[in-house]
């Protein structure tokens, strides 16, 4: 727990919360699970997020709006979420988070939190999600942006308050690939690939890959080579080796660089190829 926690605070608006958040020592609470355990001496107040009235998931007309406090188990259950992902939703949940953790952590938590390879930022980077912040006035970011940021907005105490999926539009597909050292464990490598046709040509695509550099990142000049080109396994192989070619991953215990880079290229392949066979 947090050793020199001396006060708990449960605001019920967005104003009183930010006014009272001030980091190192007074910060937000979502779901605990990484911010308890943390022991981290610089906490002496911590002011809890659960009655601002930010556990919602809502279908708008731009897009799936989730509140920053919706818990992860939340997004799993969520029809509009797994219509929209291709049913991808729930392997990328599943994987992101234990059962009993799933219940407790929150999205917001997970954004501010998570690390290189977390599947879901990862997966959330793929959709082109978009953030809104409150540090006290709004700011709409995309999530790519916010991850540049992350330690600045930490440091100045802004909060999320809500996450929107965007509409996918017509004829486009989800993929994910991950290898870990069990199928259960947290992934070493993964990644997530959006793809969008049209006339048989990919208008958009979008591919990230996760546990290959400090945050999850996206492979833009892959990008940019698969626009306008047909969905095929060679221009799809092509694609994987300029996503993984620039990488120098710093290798673990669970994994070593060299190791990193040729899944980044095998999973990148999968995840397009996953996308491609998902199109509807
Ligand atoms: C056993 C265990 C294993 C884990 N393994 C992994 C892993 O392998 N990879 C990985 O990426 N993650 C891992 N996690 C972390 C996982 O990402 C978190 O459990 C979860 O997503 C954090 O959410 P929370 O709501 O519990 O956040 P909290 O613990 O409440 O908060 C986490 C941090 O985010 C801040 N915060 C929370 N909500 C907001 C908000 N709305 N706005 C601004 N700041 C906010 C808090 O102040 C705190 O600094 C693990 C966690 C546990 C407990």
């Amino acid at each position: 727990m947090l050793p020199n926690l001396r006060a708990y605070h449960r605001p019920t608006s967005l104003e009183e919360a930010v006014q009272r958040i001030r980091p190192p020592a007074v910060v937000p609470l979502a779901g605990g699970t990484v911010l308890l355990p943390s022991r981290d001496p610089a906490v002496e107040e911590v002011v809890d997020l659960s009655g601002l009235g930010l556990t919602y998931i809502q279908v708008g007309e731009d897009g799936i709006h989730i509140g920053a406090t919706t818990s992860l188990q939340h997004l799993l259950e969520s029809p509009p979420l797994a219509e929209w992902t291709a049913d991808c939703i729930g392997t990328v949940v599943r994987l992101t988070a234990s059962r009993n953790l799933r219940g407790q952590a929150t999205i917001g938590g997970m954004v501010m939190a998570g690390g290189p390879e977390n599947p879901l930022l990862v997966f959330l980077l793929a959709l082109d999600a978009g953030l809104t912040l409150y540090g006290p006035t709004p700011i709409r970011l995309s999530l790519d942006e916010f991850l540049n940021r992350r330690d600045e907005f930490r440091h100045r105490g802004v909060l999320i308050t809500e996450l929107v999926v965007p509409y996918p539009g017509a004829l486009w597909g989800m993929g994910f690939a991950h290898v870990g050292r069990t199928p259960r464990d947290r992934p070493i490598v993964c990644a997530a690939a959006f793809l969008q046709q049209d006339g048989g040509l990919c208008r958009t695509a979008r591919l990230v890959l996760g546990g290959v550099a400090e945050r999850p990142l996206r492979a833009r000049e892959a990008e940019a080579f698969l626009r306008n080109r047909p969905l095929k396994p060679e221009e799809f192989r092509a694609a994987a080796r300029i996503a993984a070619s620039p990488l120098r991953p710093p290798g673990d215990f669970r994994g070593s660089g060299e190791y990193r880079r040729a899944m980044a290229e095998v999973l990148a392949r999968r995840a397009l190829e996953h996308a491609r066979r998902n199109t509807k």
